[in-house]
């Protein structure tokens, strides 16, 4: 899913790589979240058995996948990375799970886009350790159970209120992930800098920060940025809080870290539908994305950082997206 509105190249991803922590040490904030998957981590190896199932959910770029694979490192098993929308037939599932080796973490993310019949099958692969796998067709089909290797799921989603609850109730372990705050925001850069080996000073940190809406994968990506435009300006390997400034500019970064998107939103939202009420599909047809994408990775911030409201009758722009806007907030409106 688009999450700062920049294409995502082979090179992007493998950067993105490099810049994983591979410990729950090295995982910045989220400390109760990091704090509980220790203690499960901890429990499953006292006992000599994969760890309990652990479902994660919230926006992306927030550290979902990057959990997964501390799990798998931590625990010293392999890991296995699918996605939901990859999983279309029961048969993709069988063919996954009776591959697994014991122990092996897999991570399922978008994991409420599997296909409902994968589902029913992973309930009983997740309860059992076990499958029925179905053979023939019509009065004489039977089915035919498969031990499968003890495992652990991590399942990744942006959307937990669409994952339907008999899955939802089997994770041992459910956990949301929340927007990062500026100074764990500083942390993520400031680690990211050292792996890149960009010598930033602390105010061009915090300014990143501050720019990142809340999300490590943004804060990563940006600073990419800025390393690009003190190269290509300054000549050095390290960037000033001017370099920070002129090259978050350049992207479209508003100083509150809102980019082309978010702004397009809040902007439709208070000129052309003055304020709301407004449906989701409306809204998002508006801005010419899917409804999806607007729900799931622009409202959850703009909502958070108390831009827009969600109400039963739709979507609703608050005093404080008009004095970002700079638009006079009209007296007697829908608030
Ligand atoms: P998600 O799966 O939730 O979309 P990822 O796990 O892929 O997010 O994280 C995106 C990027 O952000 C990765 O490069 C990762 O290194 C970085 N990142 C995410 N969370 C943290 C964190 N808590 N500390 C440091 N880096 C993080």
């Amino acid at each position: 899913p688009r999450d700062s509105g920049e294409a995502i190249d082979e090179a992007e991803l493998a950067l993105e790589g490099a810049l994983r922590p591979t410990s729950l040490d090295e995982f910045v904030g989220q400390q109760k979240v990091r704090g509980q998957m220790k203690l499960l981590l901890d429990a499953a190896r006292i006992q000599d058995r994969a760890a309990d199932h652990i479902l994660l959910s919230g926006p992306p770029g927030l550290g979902k996948t990057t959990l997964a694979m501390i799990v798998a490192h931590e625990s010293g098993h392999p890991l296995r990375l699918s996605s939901g929308p990859a999983i279309q037939h029961a048969g993709d599932l069988a063919a996954l799970l009776s591959s697994l080796t014991p122990g092996e973490v897999l991570f399922i993310d978008e994991i409420h886009r599997m296909a409902r019949s994968a589902e029913e099958m992973l309930y009983l692969a997740m309860e059992d350790f076990r499958i029925d796998i179905m053979v023939g067709k019509g009065a004489g089909a039977t089915s035919i159970p498969l031990e499968l290797a003890p495992f652990t799921l991590v399942g990744a989603t942006t959307r937990s209120g669409l994952l339907p609850n008999p899955l939802r109730d089997r994770f041992g372990f459910t956990a949301h992930l929340e927007y990062y705050d500026a100074e764990e925001l500083e942390q993520v850069v400031g680690r990211s800098a050292t792996v890149l080996g960009v010598d930033l000073p602390a105010a061009a940190r915090a300014e990143i920060g501050r720019r990142s809406r809340g999300t490590p994968r943004i804060a990563n990506r940006l600073l990419r940025r800025v390393r690009d435009y003190a190269l290509v300006h300054g000549g050095g390997s390290g960037a000033s809080i001017e370099d920070v400034r002129a090259a978050l500019e350049l992207y479209d970064v508003d100083p509150i870290g809102l980019d082309r998107l978010d702004r397009a939103v809040l902007d439709a939202l208070v000129r052309r539908f003055r304020g709301g009420p407004v449906g989701l599909s409306t809204l998002a047809v508006s801005v010419g994305e899917e409804p999806e994408t607007v729900e799931s990775v622009v409202e959850p911030y703009l909502v958070r950082i108390g831009f827009m409201g969600r109400t039963p009758r739709g979507r609703i722009a608050m005093p404080e997206a008009y004095a970002h806007l700079g638009v006079a907030h009209p007296a007697g409106s829908a608030l």
